[in-house]
């Protein structure tokens, strides 16, 4: 019975087992955990650091994990495989920011007859991979998004002891003007500048408005977002191409497409 209890003991002590992996990024979402400092170190404190490159470059043994992080874009061909093996170890699969979650800047060339513009950046192409850019949740079943270029920091200590927990949170679906109304800034709207903070997800303390820029829109579509009530709204401040060429930054036209063909 002692011998029972003592082992029950060590089970519950045990830690959940984490690993945060990098595909084609910039690291940003990565740096932006490092920015949080000592929180950052207690948070990690309460688990089993199996993989972080900016932390330590000890090799991955390539164990079970209870949550895997992965930021950045499958772009390559190693990138997707690297992809669905953390998949295939991981009870949870988080996503880390825009490159991940919506193709980010990369996606850019997508709409940019991605074929073509290789020749612009490589004198010979030969043996250079030009996959389409996809977001993750192509490949592999995704658990829980941090939206966001970066992501909110102050979201990942909210929600990241409920990922430990083994629950998956919940992002409450209110526009990125909430967070700015709140904030005292006069609307750009008002001022006849574009904005795209009414059908964005919030939750970013609304970073870009607050220094007079518009929201292009990195933390992605809200769920109830009016895509068709935005192009209307913006009509006499954007012209249709301005619209798709600001959508493309963070990977967001191909959702606001989709979401105006439902
Ligand atoms: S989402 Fe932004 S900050 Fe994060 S890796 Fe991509 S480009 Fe960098
Ligand atoms: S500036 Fe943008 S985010 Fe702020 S209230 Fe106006 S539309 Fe919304
Ligand atoms: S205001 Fe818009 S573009 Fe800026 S961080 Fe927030 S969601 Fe991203």
């Amino acid at each position: 019975m002692e011998k029972q209890k003592e082992k029950k003991g060590k089970k519950d002590e045990k830690k959940p087992k984490i690993a945060i992996v990098s595909l084609t990024s910039c690291e940003g979402c990565q740096f932006a955990l490092l920015d949080l400092g000592e929180r950052f170190l207690e948070l990690v404190s309460q688990t089993e650091m199996i993989d972080f490159r900016l932390l330590e470059d000890e090799e991955d043994s390539g164990e079970e994990l209870d949550i895997g992080i992965v930021e950045g874009n499958p772009a390559t061909k190693e990138n997707i495989k690297t992809l669905k093996d953390l998949r295939k170890r991981s009870k949870l699969l988080v996503v880390l920011g825009n490159c991940a979650a919506m193709g980010g800047i990369p996606e850019i060339k997508n709409y940019q007859e991605g074929a073509n513009t290789i020749k612009h950046v490589y004198k010979y192409v030969q043996g250079i991979e030009n996959l389409e850019v996809k977001e993750v949740d192509n490949f592999v079943k995704v658990d829980f998004t941090f939206p966001g270029c970066p992501i909110t920091a102050e979201e990942f200590v909210k929600y990241f002891p409920l990922l430990l927990k083994g629950e998956i949170p919940e992002i409450p679906d209110q526009p990125v003007c909430k967070e700015c109304r709140a904030k005292g800034n006069r609307c750009l709207l008002l001022d006849k500048k574009p904005c795209f903070g009414p059908m964005i997800q919030g939750g970013c303390d609304a970073v870009c408005p607050s220094s007079r820029m518009m929201c292009q829109g990195c933390r992605g579509l809200r769920k109830t977002g009016n895509v068709k009530a935005m192009r209307a709204a913006l009509k006499n401040m954007m012209t249709d191409e301005e619209f798709e060429n600001t959508s493309e930054i963070y990977g967001l036209r191909d959702d606001i497409e989709d979401r105006e063909n439902l």
